[in-house]
């Protein structure tokens, strides 16, 4: 499949509405080789590149999006910087090890977030409230009460919320139950993404809104860019969903 800019909408819809408009600084055209690039600058990409240049401070690494920072699934997301994940269905005791491991791994994440929102100054309305699971029809009090199981068994700080008090914590009478996690934040996510991208050490050059068209596999990699190519030694996909666009990951 040929792949033009067009595969690539822009539209921006939500959270980045919100923020003051974006233009992305960077001017690339022609051909660069740098020992670095990734694809893709959303939480994913932003992460690993950050982990890189700390990683490897004296190379150069690009890090190159088909859109402006904000306009993809990071930017566009319920903003839950999630502490515990919920299993849907009657909780398993004999999986307790592997809900405690995604659990830990969640923990770390909201924790380096956490970190880097402090340290970076990003102004992201972070509020570390945590979250609540809300039942209103009897599958979701249903699921909820599974929930409140396996918090009960990983021993998860959570508060139980009958009718009134959810009434009075979210300003509705439509949930017949609830409960509260402590753990987990809320973010503005577009603010976050952005903040991030726009505080990035300085061995890391964003190129926006510049969709890789093709990459070819050879002694080195080469990305084929609308008005440019990137020569590369090592490449990290962080593309999400569009990774098939580029002939990858096609059927998982
Ligand atoms: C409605 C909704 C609500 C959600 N709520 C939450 C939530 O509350 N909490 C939570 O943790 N998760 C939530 N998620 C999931 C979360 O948004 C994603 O898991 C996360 O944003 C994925 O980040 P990413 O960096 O992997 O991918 P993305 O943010 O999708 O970034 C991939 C980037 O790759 C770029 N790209 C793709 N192909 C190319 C190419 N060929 N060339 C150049 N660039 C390319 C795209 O432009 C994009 O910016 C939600 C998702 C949705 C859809």
């Amino acid at each position: 499949m040929n792949l033009s800019i067009g595969d690539f909408s822009t539209d921006n819809r939500g959270w980045s509405e919100l923020l003051s408009e974006r233009s992305s600084a960077s001017n690339f055209r022609g051909s660069v080789r740098v020992p670095w690039v990734i694809v893709g600058a959303g939480f994913t990409g932003l992460a690993c590149a950050r982990r890189l240049a700390e990683l490897h401070p004296n190379d150069e690494i690009i890090l190159v999006d088909a859109r402006l920072v904000g306009q993809g699934a990071s930017g566009r997301n319920s903003g839950f910087a999630v502490a515990v994940s919920h299993f849907p269905g009657k909780y398993i005791p004999e999986q307790k090890g592997n809900f405690a491991r995604v659990n830990r791994i969640n923990q770390a994440g909201v924790e380096i977030l956490d970190r880097e929102v402090k340290t970076l100054s990003i102004d992201c309305q972070w509020d570390d409230g945590g979250f609540h699971h809300a039942a209103a029809d009897a599958d979701s009090i249903y699921e909820c009460d599974n929930f409140l199981e396996y918090l009960n068994a990983m021993e998860i700080a959570h508060t139980p919320l009958n009718k009134d008090e959810m009434d009075n914590r979210l300003g509705t009478a439509l949930y017949k139950v609830g409960v509260h996690v402590h753990a987990g934040a809320l973010v503005q996510p577009a603010a976050l993404v952005r903040g991030l991208a726009s505080k990035l050490p300085s061995n890391i050059e964003l190129i926006e809104q510049r969709p890789v068209l093709k990459v070819e596999e050879g002694r080195s990699i080469k990305l084929s860019l609308s008005d440019g190519e990137i020569i590369t030694d090592r490449l990290v996909l962080a593309t999400n969903y569009e990774a098939g666009k580029l002939g990858f990951l096609s059927d998982a």
